[in-house]
């Protein structure tokens, strides 16, 4: 089923993301923790795509066993570090594989190389052109970033050139995650006002440990609120305590959402069952 189908049921939906090992070994511990978050019967289950790498192929096997769970996967693809013929051979493999769903991605230009290198794709809306041309029965979603991408010049731009992502064919689009719901307001706001009209998934990351929080703000840049850090200046050398904090702040940040408005919900897994679960027991009447 197409994600497009899923979001347009006027329902509240909860999706979640899960990653790929990095070697073989992981394979199989992977795919069981994957079955778990699958079976605890999200509205779609999104699998990353490590760019580039050999890791690229497993992002197909994720999201084949997400489906056999009964669950509708979408697979991510990244363009940045592949070569065109490369990413054509990847979309027709996730055609092949009977994935309905593409989160359509240009990936983080790796430090030092020439970008973009010859015969390569420049932007995700140049791989969202080439999905609708491979496989133009797939629904496609986009990445988008209420705090703007680090590489824009404003947020004025980086927003033109999401408008231009959903002309092309972006159904739906998925956030960067943030920890002050009023940012993803504001920007929800300003995509409006900028005539972007599909839904907007916003993405929640439970923040379970300091290091993964450390890790994050280095990622994406995100700010922290004070309110946040907090609790992990207050727990975060306390495993036990941290993880049941940050699944709580997790689900009140999901709970003013869905309260403000907000249909649809991507939580960033990191792989773990439990967490995923401990969220939804704790919206187990909400949703
Ligand atoms: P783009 O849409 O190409 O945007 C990148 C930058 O280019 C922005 O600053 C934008 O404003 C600018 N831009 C866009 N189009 C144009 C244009 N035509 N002309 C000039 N400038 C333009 N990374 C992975 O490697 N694997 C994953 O699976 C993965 N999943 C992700 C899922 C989500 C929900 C999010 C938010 C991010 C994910 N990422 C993933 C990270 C992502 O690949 C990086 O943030 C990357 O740097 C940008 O990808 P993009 O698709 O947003 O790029």
């Amino acid at each position: 089923m197409k994600i497009s189908e899923i979001l347009s049921k006027n329902e509240v939906t909860l999706s979640m993301e899960v990653f790929p090992p990095k070697t073989e070994v992981n394979f199989e511990n992977v795919n069981n923790a994957v079955g778990e978050i699958a079976d605890l019967k999200p509205a779609f289950v999104s699998c990353t795509y490590g760019a580039g790498g050999g890791t690229s192929k497993y992002t197909v096997e994720i999201s084949k066993n997400i489906k056999s769970h009964g669950v509708e996967a979408l697979s991510h693809l990244t363009c940045v570090s592949s070569s065109k013929k490369t990413v054509i051979e990847q979309i027709e493999s996730i055609k092949e594989a009977g994935i309905d769903n593409i989160l359509a991605l240009r990936g983080d230009i790796p430090d030092g190389l020439e970008f973009p290198g010859e015969n390569q794709f420049e932007h995700a809306i140049d791989l969202v052109n080439v999905i609708k041309e491979t496989y133009p029965e797939a629904c496609i979603g986009g990445a988008c970033y209420p705090e703007k991408h680090p590489d824009a010049l404003d947020k004025d731009e980086d927003i033109i050139h999401i408008r231009e992502k959903v002309m092309a064919g972006c159904e739906f689009l998925t956030t960067q995650m943030f920890f002050d719901n009023s940012i993803y307001y504001n920007y929800l706001y300003r995509l409006r006002e900028a005539g972007v009209g599909v839904p907007i998934l916003a993405g929640i990351m439970p923040v379970t440990t300091r290091r993964q929080m450390e890790r994050s703000i280095q990622l994406s840049g995100c700010i922290i609120p004070a309110r946040f850090k907090a609790i992990v200046d207050a727990f975060g050398d306390s495993p036990d305590k941290m993880k049941q904090a940050g699944i709580i702040y997790a689900t009140d940040q999901i709970i003013d959402l869905i309260a403000n408005g907000c249909k649809h919900i991507h939580v960033y897994t990191m792989n773990k069952p439990d967490i995923a679960a401990g969220i939804l027991k704790s919206l187990s009447s909400i949703i």
